[in-house]
């Protein structure tokens, strides 16, 4: 399920669902879900365990936060329809409007994709400036509350645990404290303890899917002319472990990454790193290294090991009054930067679970429906990791083969244009993975190339 199928926001549609809910995490899953759950609670009340910065910096509970975040397309019209005006408010602060016809080098299979003829753009900021700004729309919403600095420790159940009825929390005041609630969300991220509660309750606990990538990201920021908002992508593709990219971002700043799979991981000093950036099979990222300053001498690590996704749409009992939602779920190899267009969209997957039954089997309907959306990021995240021949896990069928006609693809994509736009399509999830197998797109790339 990508934009082009999952069913837009509407806020007439939402009935009086209850009186309370809670979400437990504040990050880009929690402040989406508290956004749709405030059309139909009296209240919503969001507990974070960190205390919320009022700028837009790194915290403590989003360790990825250093890393560079792209927002693609079905991500960003989501928050917009759900928080109007939150692209206004990106490049109001700073964000950087990227042509991708005129601004994005994508570099694959020994060449860079020729631009695209169709609109293609994207709104590139940090992390923390993409959730700061859902984070001060979300919280100025009628009956929306926040408990920062106030840890989930567990879940609040009836005497055979078949329904969820709150939350018990560590308060600012380091004492416990009991929430009551109709629905609470999981949205705590890859750290979420619900599986293994779960279990300790006598439900059978999701299958968990995992695909080993060991994929270390290395990221710094370096200074930016302010109109030049090249955007270089080199991402690792069999048989090379290694890539990089480099975004712009506000603050006249480009955010440079390098990656490496399988333990070919980049490293944090900048001599090492340079020389890393100089191993790739183009040299614009090592020039931009080069040619301006680092901003500061901070190189951030952040260790992948493996895409983990729960089958939560594989249960068929599930207590009522919890609901779970976006990296708790599954996260992958943000490779193709996913993660918070599918919160986004998950959001509103939610929000039609909401609007078409209320809380009456809430979970499993969301679960049946969310699957889709997942199913796109994860195919295409698993996917390129099944290229490397050292990557475990379990391989959907067809993946060899999917590979092989995507490669064919990028080939061919740095002379045709349509194909580089039919595959900006899927990359910005605006349409799914298997619309680039649609006969107006195969003849181009099953053709001799050249
Ligand atoms: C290296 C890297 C790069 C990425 N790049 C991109 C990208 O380019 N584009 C993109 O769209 N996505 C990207 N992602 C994915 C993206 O960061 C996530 O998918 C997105 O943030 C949604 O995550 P989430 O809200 O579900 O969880 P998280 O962001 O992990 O947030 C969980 C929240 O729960 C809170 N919490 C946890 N436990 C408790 C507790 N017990 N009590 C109270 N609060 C708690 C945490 O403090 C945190 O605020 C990247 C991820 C990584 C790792």
């Amino acid at each position: 399920m990508t934009l082009a199928t999952v069913s837009r926001y509407d806020s007439t549609r939402i009935p009086e669902v209850g009186d309370h809910a809670v979400v437990v995490g504040a990050s880009m899953a929690g402040l989406c879900a508290a956004r749709v759950l405030a059309d139909g609670f009296d209240t919503v009340t969001v507990i974070e365990r960190d205390s919320l910065p009022d700028e837009p910096v790194a915290r403590r509970g989003v360790p990825q936060a250093r890393q560079p975040h792209i927002l693609w397309e079905a991500g960003r019209i989501t928050l917009e329809d759900l928080l109007p005006g939150y692209s206004e408010a990106l490049l109001a602060t700073g964000g950087v409007l990227i042509d991708g016809r005129s601004d994005l080098y994508n570099y694959s299979r020994g060449g860079f994709l020729t631009a695209g003829t169709d609109p293609f753009v994207l709104y590139s900021a940090t992390r923390p400036l993409y959730e700061q700004l859902v984070r001060r729309h979300v919280f100025t919403l009628d009956g929306v509350q926040m408990r920062a600095g106030c840890q989930f420790t567990e879940y609040l159940v009836t005497d055979e645990a078949t329904v969820v009825e709150g939350v018990v929390i560590r308060n600012r005041d380091a004492e416990r404290e009991e929430i009551s609630a109709e629905l609470v969300v999981d949205a705590t991220g890859r750290t979420s303890r619900t599986p293994a509660w779960l279990e300790r309750h006598g439900y059978t606990p999701p299958p968990l899917n995992e695909v080993c990538i060991d994929v270390a990201y290395s990221t710094t920021l370096i200074e930016r002319p302010a109109d030049d908002c090249r955007t270089f992508t080199v991402l690792a593709e069999t048989p090379r472990t290694r890539g990089g990219l480099a975004a712009p971002v506000e603050g006249d700043r480009w955010l440079v990454n390098l990656h490496g799979v399988h333990g070919d991981h980049p490293p944090t000093d900048t001599e090492g790193f340079v020389d890393f950036a100089a191993s790739l099979p183009t040299p614009e990222l090592k020039r931009l290294l080069v040619e301006y300053p680092q901003v500061s001498g901070d190189i951030h690590r952040y260790p992948f090991p493996a895409n983990r996704r729960y089958r939560y749409e594989d249960l068929d009992r599930f207590p009522d009054g919890l609901v779970v939602i976006g990296d708790a779920i599954a996260s992958f190899n943000p490779i193709y930067g996913q993660g918070m267009s599918v919160a986004a969209l998950e959001a509103l997957v939610l929000h039609r679970a909401l609007a078409n039954g209320g809380r009456e089997e809430l979970a499993l309907r969301f679960f049946d429906r969310v699957a889709a959306v997942i199913d796109v990021a994860w195919t295409m995240a698993t996917g390129a990791d099944f290229s490397f021949p050292e990557t475990e896990g379990h391989r959907p069928r067809g993946t060899a083969f999917f590979n092989w006609y995507l490669s064919r693809l990028f080939r061919n994509a740095h002379t045709d244009a349509e194909l580089t736009d039919a595959f900006n399509r899927v990359l910005s999830m605006q349409q799914p993975p298997t619309s680039l197998l649609h006969p107006s797109v195969a003849w181009r790339v099953l053709r001799p190339a050249g």
